[in-house]
């Protein structure tokens, strides 16, 4: 049994706020040179060069990459052998967000869904815990920002729509967002499981490197050839046209209901922005 203080946890919680919106992945900016190598609009490339220039400025200057420093999504996974001590998990949490967000100058983005008053300080956070073998925590943040959120949605399809009604329903999707995601993107999806389910295979789908392989074979599959058809619709780097209308379709899949075949996808903005750390 190994004993971790709940203030330790907040300390991380709060560097990784400002981490996750001031530096971009390598992977991030990797498929940025890969997609300026491939886009055939001279505008799309032009754009793909100003989200890197955006990128490394906010990586020099300590400041946001994007204005919505969005809902801060933390992910735990908390070892079965770790005993927390100092104090509530969840607050811990919220408290690290608090302070994150205020001391790196991010926007408080959160606010009543009826009055629109604003939290005043980003939180609370959406903790999603899972339990795990081992006496470590592994802490993920991951902040979404609105644009791309707004455009996400979670359809209970039909069994027999199949795999090729889920083709059809991703690529439909991305085409009806259009620039509102602020593409290039990456695509989350979420197939199976129940509707809540569903939304959050798709918002951790987004967690794996960009470049990365699906580790099963068919899901991979599945992924290029959406991938292919996304960027068939011409959208492109800020819905100005072009091929790079998404960087990576992403999926994650487990069981279904008999009669029932969910499906989520999360659409993530450029700003494919997450950042770990484990204790
Ligand atoms: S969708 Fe992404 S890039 Fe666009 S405004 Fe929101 S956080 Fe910024």
């Amino acid at each position: 049994m190994r004993v971790i203080d709940v203030r330790l946890i907040t300390e991380k919680v709060r560097d990784l706020c400002v981490e996750a919106n001031t530096v971009l992945g390598e992977d991030v900016l990797q498929a940025f040179d890969r997609a300026i190598e491939r886009e055939e609009s001279p505008v799309g490339v032009d754009i793909l060069k100003e989200l890197k220039e955006n990128a490394r400025i906010a990586r020099e200057e300590k400041v946001a990459i994007c204005q919505d420093t969005g809902f801060a999504v933390v992910f735990l996974e908390v070892g079965q052998d770790v005993h927390l001590i100092g104090g509530d998990l969840a607050q811990a949490v919220h408290e690290g967000v608090r302070q994150g967000y205020r001391d790196g100058y991010l926007r408080k983005s959160l606010c009543h869904p009826f009055t629109r008053a604003n939290t005043g300080d980003n939180t609370p956070a959406i903790i999603h815990t899972d339990i795990v073998p081992g006496e470590k925590v592994k802490i993920t943040v991951a902040p979404k920002g609105a644009g791309s959120e707004n455009m996400s949605r979670v359809m209970m399809l039909t069994p027999s729509d199949g795999i090729e009604g889920v083709k059809r329903y991703v690529i439909q999707r991305v085409m009806e967002s259009g620039s509102n995601p602020c593409p290039p993107t990456v695509v989350g999806v979420g197939i199976g499981g129940t509707i809540e389910q569903a939304g959050l295979l798709a918002k951790k789908s987004l967690l794996r490197p960009l470049g990365t392989k699906n580790p099963d074979p068919d899901l991979d599959m599945l992924e290029s050839e959406i991938l292919s058809g996304i960027n068939k619709l011409g959208i492109g780097p800020q819905g100005l046209g072009g091929r790079t209308t998404s960087l990576a379709v992403h999926i994650l899949m487990m069981p279904c209901h008999i009669a029932s075949l969910p499906l989520a996808v999360n659409i993530q903005c450029h700003v494919q922005r997450h950042k770990e750390t484990v204790i």
